[in-house]
């Protein structure tokens, strides 16, 4: 068997059922929560989060709200941005040891702006099952009530908050999909104005709090949405998905 904290391992001869990888070690599941609603869960999640022997959590507190409205008792482990390489280590040893760990974030799917890819690359790494219990996203939420071009997307997550948004926003000029970022809501309007400096008045949907009481979708061109926005504080989550190059 492997040792733990192999993630540059190369991934070739990595063709095993999970069936059998689950004779050597317990199972890691992926498992995507709600993105605002609490009864966006597939009961299959729920199943999961109430056998597994551990849930590691970016945030205890606030999983807690989640497991306790479908009564799931079960000991917690943080796994948040700023431990992760250290705590992935530890996730593996117990799966290792042959306890199953259900790894959840805040809200939508672990590893999607996230963290979960230490704890995955280091599973692949010592051939544990990595099963993904699957379900809400916020991106693929705004892009199926969109209206932009579903065909292809391309997904940018945060924008860099200080340095590189410029040069990020200009390297993305000329992407024909219909381009998805996550903003705060301290941003969002920074946001707008400078995508209509660099890219000039393309189509784009803002959607706010998506399956939360006040939901809201704003679409138009960038100069209207952006006047729209203004009119209100800005509180909340959002998703932004900008139309695609033209040319
Ligand atoms: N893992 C999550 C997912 O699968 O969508 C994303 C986590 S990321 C740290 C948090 C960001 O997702 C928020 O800042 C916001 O941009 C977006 N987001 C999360 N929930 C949202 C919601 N209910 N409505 C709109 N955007 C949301």
């Amino acid at each position: 068997m492997s040792g733990i904290g192999e993630s540059d391992r190369p991934f070739e001869g990595q063709r095993r059922s999970q069936e059998e990888l689950r004779k050597t070690a317990g199972t890691l599941y992926i498992v995507a929560t709600p993105i605002g609603n609490l009864e966006d869960i597939s009961s299959r999640a729920v199943k999961v989060l109430s056998s597994v022997d551990l849930i590691a959590a970016e945030d205890t507190r606030k999983s807690k709200i989640l497991l306790d409205h479908y009564r799931i008792s079960k000991p917690m482990l943080s796994y948040f941005s700023y431990n992760e390489k250290a705590r992935a280590p530890q996730l593996i040893e117990k799966l290792l040891a042959g306890q199953s760990v259900a790894l959840i974030s805040d809200a939508g799917t672990p590893g999607i702006s996230d963290p979960a890819y230490h704890v995955v690359t280091q599973a692949i790494a010592n051939r544990i099952p990595i099963v993904p219990i699957p379900g809400p996203s916020a991106f693929l939420s705004a892009l199926i009530v969109s209206g932009l071009d579903m065909r292809g997307f391309a997904y940018e997550g945060f924008l860099p908050q200080k340095k590189g948004r410029k040069t990020r926003l200009e390297s993305l000029k000329t992407e024909p999909r219909t381009i998805v970022f996550y903003e705060s809501p301290y941003r969002v309007l920074k946001t707008l104005k400078e995508i209509h400096e660099t890219w000039g008045d393309r189509k784009i949907v803002v959607c706010r709090e998506l399956t939360k009481k006040f939901e809201e979708i704003v679409r138009g061109r960038v100069s209207s949405v952006l006047k729209e926005l203004s009119k209100k504080p800005t509180r909340g989550e959002y998703v932004i998905l900008v139309g695609g190059s033209p040319s």
